[in-house]
């Protein structure tokens, strides 16, 4: 059977040999896969919560109140943009149009920004609807976590977790319906090896999806899990 995402990515492929040289942002010449003026428009986070990830009010807090008053079971989100524009359009074309110059500048961007791992962790792509790789004929989050991989060193499995339950669309729900609707959502096929699991995704938007997976990893034993994410829904 073709493959037509595969096809597609190397006939664009073939296409960025010949003229390599563009910025996705804004079309003009540029080395790296963006220009020295579309850069700086990229909506870098700053000064958030180490918890959930969204941006503080006080100077010197580490963590928000809302995640002192109820600690959420992620430890710790990294996330180096916000979901905004310009860098919102790059992830949707990447997953929606297969954009793979994108996918290849996503990447990039995110090992050059992202900390190390520590040695004993292990990353994990958050799983996708299987309907919904079917339909995009593939799995957006696994290639991009993969063309980080080969920008980053680190420990990484694909076979952790299944999504075991089809979860409602969350566009337009309230936070606690969101939590309801994720309830019991995945399920572990194996044990981890390791005290210290990161979670990769995409995009957060409430946190609610990572949150849940958080949860059903450490009821399997796992002490700390982090989540790592290209961007940040601002509320
Ligand atoms: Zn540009
Ligand atoms: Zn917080």
């Amino acid at each position: 059977m073709i493959k037509w995402h595969k096809l597609n990515k190397l006939c664009r492929g073939g296409l960025q040999m010949i003229y390599p040289w563009h910025c996705v942002v804004c079309g003009l010449m540029a080395e790296q896969g963006i220009c020295s003026h579309c850069l700086p428009l990229l909506p870098r986070t700053q000064h958030v919560c180490q918890r959930c990830g969204l941006p503080l009010i006080a100077a010197h807090s580490e963590v928000c109140g809302q995640c002192l008053a109820k600690p959420p079971y992620v430890d710790h989100i990294f996330a180096p943009f916000w979901f905004l524009p310009p860098l919102d359009r790059l992830i949707i074309d990447y997953k929606y149009h297969q954009r793979w110059e994108n996918l290849s500048l996503l990447a990039t961007l995110f090992a050059q920004y992202c900390p190390p791992p520590v040695a004993s962790s292990q990353i994990i792509a958050m799983p996708s609807h299987a309907q919904r790789v079917r339909q995009r004929g593939f799995n957006a989050v696994y290639e991009l976590l993969k063309a980080i991989r080969k920008r980053m060193i680190f420990t990484h499995s694909f076979a952790h977790v299944a999504r075991i339950r089809h979860t409602e669309a969350q566009t337009g729900m309230r936070r606690e319906q969101r939590q309801h609707n994720m309830r019991n959502a995945f399920a572990l096929k194996k044990d981890f090896q390791t005290q210290h699991v990161i979670i990769f995704d995409d995009v957060v938007t409430t946190g609610a999806t990572v949150n849940e997976l958080a949860h059903t990893i450490k009821r399997a034993g796992v002490e700390r899990v982090d989540v790592w994410a290209l961007a940040r829904t601002v509320k």
